[in-house]
């Protein structure tokens, strides 16, 4: 049937069509195959992308618009150790913030903690149970 053939032939257009797409994204370094061995997810089923492409997002911090990109995820996902699933919230300046923030926090808490066994000790021998 002369309609089907169509059908397909105009299918398998669209699907050169797509495949060319990928192939100038590829070359562009926007978009980058996932090797999916070196992935790692939360999920049962995970859902595991064909490639990464750069993903638009806004910082929840500060409110910019930031590109999370194609290379950056897949060092992110199959390098660090990042699950799949996880997402961009912050923007680079805002998670350097954060982590020194973080930092920070579990200093003092040291610092803390510190004061509390040296005044628990009194003279500071021994008893630092
Ligand atoms: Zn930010």
């Amino acid at each position: 049937m002369a309609s089907a053939r169509k059908k397909r032939e105009k299918a398998e257009r669209r699907e050169e069509k797509r495949r060319r797409e990928v192939e100038g994204l590829l070359r562009e370094g926007k978009l980058l195959p996932v090797d999916d061995r070196k992935v790692v997810s939360r999920s049962v089923l995970p859902r595991i992308p064909e490639y990464y492409r750069d993903v638009e997002f806004v910082c929840r911090d500060c409110g910019k618009d930031e590109v999370w990109t194609a290379r950056r995820q897949k060092v992110y996902y199959e390098e660090l150790g990042g699950e799949i699933e996880g997402r961009p919230v912050r923007c680079a300046l805002c998670r350097k913030l954060e982590r020194e923030r973080k930092a920070e926090v579990t200093r003092s808490m040291r610092e803390g903690m510190r004061q509390m066994r040296g005044e628990a000790g009194g003279d500071g021998v021994g008893g630092t149970l």
